[in-house]
């Protein structure tokens, strides 16, 4: 049987959360900071520790089968893979950010200045659909510190707190992209059985992450109203208490409306709520 390679970030901001990810999906393997490689003992895959910015190109050009990276970085590399799922981690923001007194507001504002950056191509492209002139700046780190060393009028960079950003006397004024982790696969394998399988158990633990299991008491009476507000998998299950009388309703609700969804749940009659972590959603 083949055995195929994903690709993953050795060390960085995505590391922990793709180990984590699959080892919720149940394969099992060494963590060694040391090695560049690890061999899944209970799957056909071996995984490649690389540094992020690689992954796209190793895995277009089928070094590595599957990868793990932010999609700002994806799209920076314009590297042609395919995208195989959305993995809710990793956010982040690209921003145009100036200096604190900066005047300039909006995207054409921008029009003749100079924008230091470590994604250049993203920026290019940004200009570019909107017609927009400016020079682009490309330096690799500390991208921050341009406006204050007088490098450039305005910095295009992950924003992840403004304290950053602040501590260098600047402010952010738009987004020009959202990013987050995802699954990327070469073009010719994602077909492949034991691909579909892995995605499959990715899939149903991301589908958990956004999931909480709710058991809860409720007179028979306002069953109706709770049952209407917990759709579950399929549909609640409705268990008899010792009292008559009762019902115990078991469901899932989704971490998106949770708050809201319990205080609805007590209005309706719901008492003893109890709410558990759910590991894995398997669907048809
Ligand atoms: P490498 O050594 O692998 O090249 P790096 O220094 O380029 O790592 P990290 O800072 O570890 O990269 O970030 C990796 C990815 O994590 C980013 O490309 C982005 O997709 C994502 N990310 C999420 N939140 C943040 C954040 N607050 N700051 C920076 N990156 C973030
Ligand atoms: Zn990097």
């Amino acid at each position: 049987m083949k055995t195929y390679k994903i690709a993953i970030q050795k060390s960085g901001r995505l590391n922990e959360k793709s180990v984590e990810l699959l080892k919720q999906c149940g394969l099992q393997f060494e963590n060694y900071k040391s090695s560049l490689i690890s061999t899944v003992r209970n799957f056909p895959l071996e995984i490649l520790f690389l540094r992020d910015d690689d992954i796209p190109e190793y895995v277009q050009d089928g070094i590595a089968d599957l990868g793990i990276v932010g999609q700002n970085v994806l799209l920076e590399t314009g590297a042609k893979v395919c995208t195989l799922q959305n993995l809710g981690f990793g956010k982040c923001d690209l921003n145009i950010a100036v200096k604190s007194d900066s005047q300039i507001q909006k995207p054409s504002d921008l029009t003749g200045l100079s924008i230091a950056t470590s994604y250049p191509n993203l920026l290019a492209q940004y200009l570019n659909q909107n017609n927009i002139n400016a020079t682009i700046r490309n330096i690799s780190g500390s991208v921050e510190i341009g406006p204050g060393l007088g490098l450039s009028d305005a910095i295009f960079d992950i924003v992840s707190t403004g304290s950053t950003l602040k501590n260098n006397g600047l402010k952010s004024i738009f987004t020009v992209m959202e990013s987050e982790a995802i699954l990327i696969a070469n073009d010719t394998i994602s077909n492949a059985p034991q691909v579909k399988e892995l995605v499959e158990r990715i899939r149903s633990v991301l589908r958990a992450i956004s999931t909480k299991y709710v058991v809860l008491n409720v007179k028979k009476d306002n069953l109706n109203a709770i049952v209407n507000l917990l759709p579950g998998v399929k549909s609640p299950t409705v268990i008899p208490l010792y009292e008559e009388d009762w019902v115990a309703v078991h469901s899932v609700i989704n971490e998106k409306d949770f708050w809201e969804k319990i205080n609805l749940l007590k209005l309706a009659g719901a008492q003893g709520i109890v709410v558990m972590p759910v590991e894995k959603i398997i669907t048809p």
